[in-house]
């Protein structure tokens, strides 16, 4: 396993993580974690030198973390990082949080939570958590030693991601991130900011949520077939992101030992700068053939906002894009539903057809509008 110093933390950590928000399950039952399958898992990964484990308070109904309790008994605590989080969504007061933690310092039978970070930063969140005192909750927690090191998740657009990372002094932050996805919320350029403050860089969604690896579309699979060098999608996607040296460490979701067993060999290959030319080369190729699967030709460029009835034109088109790019209609609803309030929904607009004249693209705003609807909402 290669390890690399975690921002400015200068803990080691292992360039792979493991996610543990999928573990084996029984009978496909999302609430039900095949304990005895799962702890052989997590102690095969640290076994083989992960020492980074990411939950979260609603991964399997709290399971995920009741789980990697019972996992490090017996001497495993010791060789591995915690990261657990916020559930942002459910903070109404300044005393949720200590509520929260305190839930979760029980459900991992551990006195200390090496990195919390708060849970899925988007701009509501952000708002409600700031004006509620979070920041100073976070300050109490690293000096009463219920956390050691401070973080976020997030969600939301690049900017606000600038006045996250310049509002404290955080240890680290974990982003989506991924070949294809280089400037969709953090992006590329939010990775290189936040390594650039020594706030440590954590990559969630390296195969976006299995959709780079499962139905490749052909295109883009003729693009890998035609590499030189031979790799799984799997493979392209992981040194794609260990090639940079801002990234620190990169969480999989592994649900069988054969995910595991997958990655860890990917990870030996796992060195900064180590892509050629002609590798990177194919992978903007990718990216390019990607991209030219979007349904709707929006730039994102935001001239048609704001919409007097609230609806975030650019974001809606930004989700059916994804839904055409990656064939994952599923996926794609679920951000529309996760990321859109009620009222910037395609549902919300009017039809007063303000925005169509502002669009550089000549964009039939309200009738792409509706393909969103009967998209994700029937
Ligand atoms: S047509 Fe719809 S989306 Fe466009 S400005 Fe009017 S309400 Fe907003
Ligand atoms: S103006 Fe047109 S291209 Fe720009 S964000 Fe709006 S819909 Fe997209």
């Amino acid at each position: 396993m290669l390890y690399r110093k975690l921002g400015s933390t200068g803990e080691k950590v292992s360039i792979l993580g493991l996610g543990c928000m999928h573990l084996p399950i029984i009978n496909g039952q999302y609430n039900k974690v095949d304990t005895n399958r799962a702890i052989s898992l997590i102690h095969k990964a640290i076994d083989n030198g992960v020492n980074y484990l990411d939950t979260a308070y609603p991964y399997h109904n709290g399971q995920s973390e009741t789980v990697i309790a019972e996992a490090l008994k017996g001497g495993y605590r010791e060789k591995v990082f915690i990261a657990d989080k916020l559930p942002s969504w459910l903070i109404q007061k300044r005393t949720d949080m200590d509520k929260y933690i305190e839930k979760q310092l029980e459900r991992l039978q551990s006195e200390q939570i090496d990195f919390y970070l708060l849970h899925s930063v988007k701009a509501d969140s952000w708002s409600n958590l700031e004006s509620l005192g979070v920041l100073e909750f976070l300050d109490d927690a690293v000096k009463d030693g219920r956390i050691k090191y401070t973080g976020f998740s997030f969600h939301g657009e690049i900017e606000l991601f600038f006045d996250v990372i310049d509002s404290y002094n955080w240890d680290i932050c974990q982003v989506q991130y991924n070949l294809v996805d280089e400037n969709y919320q953090a992006g590329k350029e939010g990775v290189r900011y936040a390594s650039s403050q020594g706030v440590g860089v954590v990559i969630m969604e390296p195969l976006r949520g299995g959709t780079l690896v499962k139905n490749v579309p052909p295109e883009v699979q003729e693009i890998w077939d035609e590499s030189v060098v031979k790799r799984s999608p799997v493979e392209w996607a992981l040194r794609y992101l260990w090639d940079q040296e801002e990234v620190d460490v990169v969480l999989s979701g592994m649900t069988t030992l054969k995910d595991l067993n997958e990655n860890l060999g990917i990870a030996e290959q796992g060195l900064t700068n180590t892509l050629t030319s002609t590798e990177k080369e194919i992978i903007k190729e990718v990216r390019t053939a990607y991209k030219g699967r979007k349904e709707i030709d929006c730039t994102q460029c935001g001239y048609c906002m704001p919409c007097p009835s609230g609806v975030n034109i650019p974001a809606n088109f930004e989700q059916l894009n994804h839904a055409y790019m990656f064939q994952d209609v599923g996926n794609s609803r679920m951000n529309y539903y996760m990321l859109l309030k009620e009222g910037e929904r395609a549902s919300s607009c009017i039809g007063c057809g303000d925005c169509e004249k502002l669009c550089p693209q000549m964009i039939t705003i309200q009738k792409s509008l509706k393909k969103v609807r009967e998209t994700f909402e029937k």
